[in-house]
């Protein structure tokens, strides 16, 4: 049920106003609230189970594996962690400036608005809200019209757990999110596609307000001609499958040495078969296609490509359901580069070599993913040093998003701004800085008060001739 506009702006004060009253202030009731987080995904898990079968027909292994496991231990560490992390800091100075006490105090951003995408409404929610919390921010969570079910469970199962005075659930679509757009945020945290990106942006802007966005994008994979390719197709398949290709870290494309496509499709087939033994449309470790929209999006993707379909996956509209789908010979300019794919398809791009396939991810957006399989020290390093993207990742798909301690977050057209962890905890934390001047250091400032003797000048501008060592190139 969608919340009410005419209640919005009263939400977004009710939440300034418990931000003022520093009830979010001290590190245990942040820590209780990060435990209560973590106690609602634990109890609630089958609940949160049925809702995503429900909404994007999510196999049960996934929703525990990717969302509600990953929600309890990231809430459950971000708890132990915040002492460390929110901790004052005094950085090294001169010796002359000392007596100054220069201090870094982490200072809650405020009254912060979440919005998250339906694809893994769970962990991209609470992943967020994790943050937010341990920083001692207010916050408002917009999840996905897109998943309706398990929205409205959000609206019903987290009043119960966290405090409602400081944590707030708002559903709804386009109306509700203009509502909540208009009014000022001190963040706002976005998690989604980049057209709709930029109308939170240029919102966002209205009032200055620092926005984090994190975007998706075309991932490529590159694979260099002496790997095993048939581990590659396993792990390139595994990532696909994961949600139906439904993950803005999915494997969107491969590009693969000419001469070894035919190697690499064969080892597709295989491992497709080893894991479908039915296929994948009625298999419970494959979930179904978010929207009819989606559905039809795909299916006319695939009906406009010029490739080879070497893997023809099933079509079930009316469940819609997708096979996996694989199309070698993919060329620039066909209809499955045309976009993010976000679904079961995986088109095949041969090249003639590593170079051409670096200037083939170039000559595009920045990626959110980089995926390659090299064995070579020197093939990792040339692509780290000549490519853009949020993270680069070796020999594997998916399985950075295990790592509790690496930053999340896309670069040009894949976003900016940092997740996971500290690195939320960091999004939402202002460093304040402060320095507080003994009455006795008066005679060493006097030298900076009008009029200045020709003494003083040049102690003042000492810095100007700071020596510039030589540099090595
Ligand atoms: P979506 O349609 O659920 O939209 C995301 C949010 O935007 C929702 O809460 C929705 O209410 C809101 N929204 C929709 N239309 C709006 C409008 N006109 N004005 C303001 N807000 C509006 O999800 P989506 O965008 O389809 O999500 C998929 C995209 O998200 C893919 O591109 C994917 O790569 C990306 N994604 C990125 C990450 C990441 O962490 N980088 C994670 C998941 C998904």
């Amino acid at each position: 049920m969608a919340t009410s506009v005419s209640m919005i702006p009263k939400i977004r004060d009710g939440l300034r106003a418990t931000f003022r009253s520093g009830m979010t202030r001290p590190i245990a009731w942040r820590q209780h609230q990060l435990y209560q987080l973590a106690r609602m995904a634990q109890n609630e898990r089958e609940l949160i189970c049925d809702a995503l079968k429900k909404d994007l027909g999510k196999p049960r292994t996934e929703v525990l594996m990717a969302e509600v496991g990953s929600i309890i231990e990231r809430a459950v560490k971000s708890a132990q962690q915040l002492p460390e992390w929110a901790k004052t800091e005094y950085p090294e100075v001169a010796d002359w400036q000392k007596p100054w006490k220069p201090t870094v105090y982490k200072a809650p951003r405020g009254t912060v608005l979440i919005v998250s995408p339906w694809n893994y409404p769970m962990i991209l929610s609470f992943q967020p809200l994790i943050g937010a919390i341990a920083a001692g921010c207010t916050a408002v969570l917009k999840p996905s019209e897109l998943v309706p079910t398990f929205s409205q469970l959000l609206a019903e199962i987290v009043p119960k757990y966290l405090d409602p005075n400081t944590y707030r659930v708002v559903n709804g679509a386009v109306p509700e999110i203009s509502k909540l757009l208009e009014l000022q945020w001190d963040h706002i945290f976005y998690t989604g596609n980049g057209r709709v990106a930029r109308i939170i942006a240029s919102a966002a802007a209205k009032h200055l307000t620092p926005l984090t966005l994190e975007l998706g994008g075309k991932s490529p994979v590159i694979i260099d001609s002496a790997y095993d390719h048939d581990l590659a197709a396993k792990r390139i398949l595994w990532g696909k499958c994961n949600n139906a290709g439904q993950i803005c870290v999915a494997p969107d494309y491969v590009l693969v040495q000419r001469d070894k496509q035919d190697e690499l499709v064969r080892a597709f087939q295989k491992h497709y078969n080893a894991f479908f033994p039915e296929g994948a449309l009625d298999s419970p470790s494959f979930g179904s296609i978010v929207s009819d929209s989606h559905h039809k999006r795909l299916t006319s993707l695939l009906s406009r490509t010029k490739g080879d379909v070497v893997l023809q996956g099933r079509v079930d509209a009316a469940r819609r359901r997708l096979e996996p789908t694989i199309v070698k010979n993919v060329a620039g300019g066909d209809s499955l580069l045309e976009e993010e794919l976000f679904g079961p398809i995986l088109p095949i791009v041969p090249v003639d070599s590593l170079d051409q396939a670096v200037d083939f991810v170039n000559a595009r957006s920045h990626p959110l993913v980089l995926y390659a399989f090299s064995d070579k020290e020197s093939v990792k390093q040339q692509l780290v040093s000549e490519t853009q993207s949020g993270g680069i990742i070796f020999n594997d798909t998916f399985q950075q998003l295990a790592v509790h301690e690496l930053p999340f977050a896309g670069v040009g057209e894949s976003g900016y701004g940092y997740q996971v962890m500290k690195y939320t905890y960091d999004t939402f934390t202002q460093l304040r800085s402060s320095i507080d001047m003994p009455k006795e250091a008066e005679p060493y400032l006097a030298i900076r008060y009008p009029p200045h003797s020709e003494e003083a000048v040049k102690a003042l501008t000492a810095a100007v001739h700071t020596p510039i060592p030589p540099s090595r190139q």
